[in-house]
């Protein structure tokens, strides 16, 4: 064996301990093919954001010691990223060369192949997940062949949300647009009878938008509102934080005459979604317009996303049922939120992605960030799923759910066309985990 070999250890949020005995670390696709072909159970690690065991098995393997792949067809609008690159690095290359891809979610760190896996997504009434961005997959099988899925295979669809288990993504090729650039703004005391009344209208105000809350008292906590303004006001307003928010500044965020805030008023000083942590970790705010990559994540490659001592937890409902769904959550305040460091509510278009959370339904997410209480938050999540089962909640696959029911099939259409083609691309079964038994495959 040539790969640097060592053991996983934990994954970002330290929630799990890999069991794998092993984690290689191949230099070459050609020796990442051997490694996948010997293993009679294996499975590809990302950057290890996932809260649950998703990625564990007998062996894993990590693509980090692979070169960072960015190779742009302009004439296509298309980049070939290789799986291991995340947002991040992927950003840095695109920007530069005048390209940008459609959304991010809240952090840069995440690889492609893994947020790609997992259905991630950011916000945006328009903006599909990561994943609906995809127009080409490469992976190894489990009998070590590269084999490449191209928009013109039937198979793609069922393939790109894929959990790990069809093989290990070497490289996917993303749809890519003209760079722009997005200006950010934070809003506070949003009442909660106007988001929940007017939840469509907020959701539509900005190309990008999340509230955030703890549930509790009247107002919804943050509203944050990203917008895309044409490439190149960032540059000319560096240094200048004269977008003034709420005054029809040229940003655009703040065009207060085709935008009502239901008596939210802009923050005046950076803020970060977790009450008492130091902005300094968030991507600018104020209105001032910056290159996408630089505002759509909430928090910067630099410094540790989000809190950092958390478990997350997220739910997807049709749009229809959001405002139900939040009543419902509202409701079970009381034993949400001391568990809770935040909440985050986003909205997700529709795709046609087999597994992915927002496959045939526009969505909003309901998302939690939970303190580092693990015996008490998995003791809380039943009760919770109850209470978003009326709306047919798709659990975020990558977060901690419950699912005790074992009820997931029924959400997914297409769940015996994916297990077919785990069947037919994997029929060894390497890259089945206890994960895909409990959730998927039976
Ligand atoms: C602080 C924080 C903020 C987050 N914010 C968001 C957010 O805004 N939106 C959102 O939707 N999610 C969010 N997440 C969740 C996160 O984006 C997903 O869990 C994502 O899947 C993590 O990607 P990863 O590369 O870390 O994958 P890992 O956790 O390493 O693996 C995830 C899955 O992908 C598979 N996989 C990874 N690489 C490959 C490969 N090369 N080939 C085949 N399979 C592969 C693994 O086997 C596993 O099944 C957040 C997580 C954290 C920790």
């Amino acid at each position: 064996m040539t790969t640097d070999e060592t053991t996983p250890g934990r994954n970002w949020a330290k929630n799990h301990t890999y069991r794998a005995a092993v984690l290689h670390r191949p230099t070459s696709v050609a020796e990442l093919q051997e490694v996948v072909a010997a293993a009679p159970r294996i499975r590809a690690l990302g950057s290890r954001h996932c809260f649950n065991d998703i990625a564990d098995s007998d062996a894993l393997v990590s693509l980090e010691a692979l070169p960072d792949v960015v190779e742009v067809d302009d004439a296509a609008g298309t980049v070939r990223v290789s799986g291991g690159t995340r947002y991040g690095t992927l950003a840095g290359r695109l920007h530069p060369l005048g390209w940008a891809v459609h959304n991010l979610a809240s952090l840069p760190h995440i690889s492609v192949a893994g947020a790609v896996a997992t259905a991630t997504h950011g916000s945006g009434d328009r903006s599909g997940n990561l994943a609906s961005a995809v127009r080409g997959l490469e992976l190894v099988r489990s009998d070590g062949e590269l084999v490449t899925l191209t928009a013109d295979d039937a198979d793609l669809a069922g393939a790109v949300v894929h959990l790990g288990a069809l093989g290990v993504v070497t490289a996917v090729t993303l749809e890519i647009e003209p760079t722009y650039d997005v200006a950010q703004e934070v809003r506070t005391g949003l009442p909660w009878e106007a988001a929940l009344e007017h939840l469509d209208e907020i959701t539509a105000s900005a190309d990008s938008v999340s509230l955030f809350t703890d549930w509790r008292g009247d107002a919804v906590g943050q509203v944050w509102r990203k917008m895309r303004v044409p490439a190149g006001t960032g540059d000319e307003a560096a240094g200048g934080a004269a977008q003034a928010v709420g005054t029809g500044g040229r940003a655009g965020v703040g065009t207060a005459a085709d935008v009502r805030h239901f008596g939210a008023l802009a923050a005046e000083a950076e803020m970060h979604p977790l009450a008492g942590v130091d902005p300094r970790s968030t991507t600018a705010q104020r209105g001032v317009p910056g290159p996408w990559h630089e505002r759509l994540p909430h928090f910067r490659m630099e410094f540790t996303p989000s809190h950092g001592d958390e478990l997350q937890s997220e739910y997807l409902v049709p749009r229809e049922h959001a405002p139900a769904a939040l009543r419902a959550v509202r409701a079970m305040g009381d034993r949400v939120a001391p568990l809770l460091l935040v909440s985050e509510v986003r909205t997700i278009a529709a795709d046609d992605l087999w597994l992915s959370t927002a496959y045939g339904r526009e969505s909003v997410g309901i998302h939690f960030t939970w303190k580092s209480l693990e015996p008490e938050v998995v003791a809380l999540l039943p009760a919770l799923e109850d209470a978003l089962a009326p709306f047919a909640a798709r659990p975020h696959w990558g977060k901690v759910f419950a699912d005790r029911d074992r009820a997931l099939a029924g959400l997914y259409p297409r769940m015996g066309d994916f297990r077919a083609l785990v069947e037919r691309m994997d029929p060894r079964g390497a890259f089945r985990n206890d994960y895909l038994e409990r959730h998927v495959l039976t």
